[in-house]
């Protein structure tokens, strides 16, 4: 299994609130068929920002969420064995080559270093797809787009991308999004009324700023709408904040302490 999944076609764009000029630079480097990375923190949209860029330009889009343990045959193909005969299977990169769709490779850091040997001839000029197995040498689609994703915060020296890889993207950064912005998306995607958002997004600020003092990485906006989802389904707000907010930062009971007494400074 690839782990990956196939979205897309001209639908409806998923609802994406822009912070700058993200989608402008987006649409730029598809038109010159330029790879993208996207840099920022967990949970700040930049999965929904690809999705709805996707829709946007009426591409398929083939998600990839990267482990450790994904190799270039997951994302190539490989021959499988169907009713006695070996016959040979596209990845999602292979798919997307071949149909000019957008392959978004999520937390590409996490990935085997095979992947990156792979992804070079398809980065500069030549977009090539070589594959050995069938000794195919695909030229990539013009419509073909390489899109990246990669969480700088970690400070994990032998998970950071080698300048050879990553002088082969342009790369928009992505930041948790200002309080103007983040309280809309979490009301509109939680049913939370933007007032009784807006004590949250304060606390998730609070508890971004704690990052490298006891946090390793702040809230997620993905967790302030999972904690506003809770509230609007009727939980109160204590075991929501509790749930959604502070359990998911920290194993550690001296830092959970910590955490509820900045929640009662908020509320
Ligand atoms: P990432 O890929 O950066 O880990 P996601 O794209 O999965 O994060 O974002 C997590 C959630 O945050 C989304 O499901 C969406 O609800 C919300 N979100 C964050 N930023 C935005 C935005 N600008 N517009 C709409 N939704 C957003």
């Amino acid at each position: 299994m690839d782990g990956s999944h196939i979205t897309g076609g001209a639908a409806t764009a998923p609802f994406y609130l822009p912070q700058g000029d993200e989608c402008d630079v987006f649409a730029a480097a598809a038109a010159h068929r330029l790879p993208v990375l996207l840099k920022g923190p967990t949970g700040c949209g930049k999965t929904r920002f690809v999705a709805h860029m996707a829709a946007k330009l009426g591409r398929p889009l083939y998600t990839v969420a990267c482990h450790d343990d994904l190799s270039a045959a997951d994302l190539i193909g490989r021959y499988l064995l169907k009713g006695g005969e070996t016959v040979w299977v596209d990845g999602p990169l292979t798919r997307a080559v071949r149909e000019g769709a957008i392959c978004y490779l999520d937390e590409v850091v996490e990935a085997r270093k095979d992947v990156t040997v792979v992804l070079h001839p398809l980065t500069d000029d030549r977009r090539i797809l070589p594959i050995d197995r069938t000794g195919e040498e695909l030229e990539a689609h013009p419509d073909f787009l390489l899109v990246a994703s990669y969480n700088p915060g970690y400070q994990n020296i032998l998970k950071t991308l080698k300048p050879s890889t990553r002088q082969r993207f342009i790369g928009v950064e992505f930041t948790f999004p200002r309080p103007e912005h983040e309280i809309p998306v979490v009301a509109r995607e939680s049913g939370l009324a933007e007032e009784r958002v807006k004590p949250l997004v304060r606390l998730a600020n609070k508890l971004r700023a704690m990052k490298g003092q006891d946090l390793e990485e702040g809230v997620s906006t993905r967790l302030v709408v999972y904690a506003a989802t809770l509230i609007a389904g009727g939980m109160g707000v204590d075991r929501a904040i509790r749930t959604a907010m502070i359990e998911p930062l920290s194993d550690d009971a001296d830092v959970k302490a910590g955490l509820r007494d900045l929640v009662t400074a908020v509320f």
